[in-house]
């Protein structure tokens, strides 16, 4: 597919940030690019549009940039996932792991309903932790997360379909 080329060239590296030592992979030289863009949503969407999606989690802050668009195009709600203290509702937390320290996601009470066929979407998979959060949320309000899916897949998630036993879609790794 010649869209997967053009979106790993939209890409950008900005070396040492966060931190020293490491390659940030950004996104926003992706989705400044029209064309890239749309391409990107497209391949979400051409892939999820006849799976009985009814619900597409983003995880905050840049799985809102890409879970909207696939959500409004396959017909399905968006829900957000957000960090500690930021949704008003009544919340369920799951904890995960950072390579220093701790961080948290939380999902509203009622967001979805039993049985509702989700996809969880975000930004780039580097150990999984995050997306296993999310993935917990979904299931513990007996949601069943048909997919998680994101544009930049990690070295570290080379090879690996399956995360916690669900299937993971990635559209490139970094070069
Ligand atoms: P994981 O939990 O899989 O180790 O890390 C994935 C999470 O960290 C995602 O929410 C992602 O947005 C963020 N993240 C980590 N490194 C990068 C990076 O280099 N670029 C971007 N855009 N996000 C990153």
């Amino acid at each position: 597919d010649p869209r997967l080329k053009a979106i790993s060239d939209a890409l950008s590296v900005v070396p040492n940030f966060p931190k020293p030592g490491i390659m940030f992979q950004d996104i926003t030289t992706l989705v400044s690019n029209h064309k890239v863009f749309k391409h990107t949503v497209d391949i979400f969407v051409d892939r999820y549009r006849d799976m009985g999606i009814s619900v597409v989690a983003g995880v905050e802050a840049r799985g809102f940039i890409f879970a909207p668009p696939i959500a409004l195009a396959i017909g399905a709600k968006f829900i957000p996932l957000r960090k500690p203290g930021k949704l008003p509702g009544e919340v369920i937390s799951e904890a995960y792991e950072l390579e220093y320290g701790n961080d948290c996601l939380e999902m509203h009470v009622g967001a979805v309903e039993q049985g509702e066929r989700a996809l969880i979407i975000d930004d780039l998979v580097a150990t999984g932790g995050t997306l296993s959060a999310a993935i917990r949320l979904l299931e513990r309000e007996g949601a069943e997360v048909v997919e998680c899916a994101c544009v930049i897949g990690l070295p570290e998630v080379k090879g690996r379909r399956l995360l916690d036993g669900k299937p993971l879609y990635v559209l490139v790794e970094p070069r």
